[in-house]
């Protein structure tokens, strides 16, 4: 299984950063969050950026990307860095669902067969 993001559905609540970040830490905050929402600098433009063990994620209005780690995230800045160091997402497996996914208001996080 894998996170999908339906960038389209997102509205920049950044609800699943929290809900992530309490999975690994439970801690109100989201500074240890697995995903990280990415801005450009136009209205309504959410895209999601998700640490996973091998690369990242960079799910954006225009479709998906894959970034190997270590690459710049072309249009992401100095953005992308934090989440660089952080704890991949580990799908939560030790919990019944997982919390990006059960607390996204829009049902824009799903998860899907790999
Ligand atoms: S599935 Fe769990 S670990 Fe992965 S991004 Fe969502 S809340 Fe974080
Ligand atoms: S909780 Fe859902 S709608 Fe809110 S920022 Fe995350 S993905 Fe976007």
């Amino acid at each position: 299984m894998e996170l999908a993001v339906e960038s389209l559905k997102c509205i920049g609540c950044r609800i699943c950063e929290y809900a992530c970040n309490y999975h690994h830490d439970t801690d109100c905050s989201a500074i240890g969050a697995s995903l990280m929402l990415h801005r450009a600098e136009k209205r309504d433009y959410f895209g999601m950026m998700v640490k996973r063990e091998k690369d990242l994620l960079l799910a954006r209005p225009e479709g998906p990307e894959v970034v190997p780690p270590g690459e710049q995230v072309e249009g992401a800045g100095a953005s992308s860095k934090p989440i660089l160091m952080r704890a991949p997402c580990d799908l939560c497996e030790d919990e019944d669902e997982p919390f990006c996914v059960k607390a996204c208001p829009t049902g824009c996080l799903t998860m899907v067969e790999s």
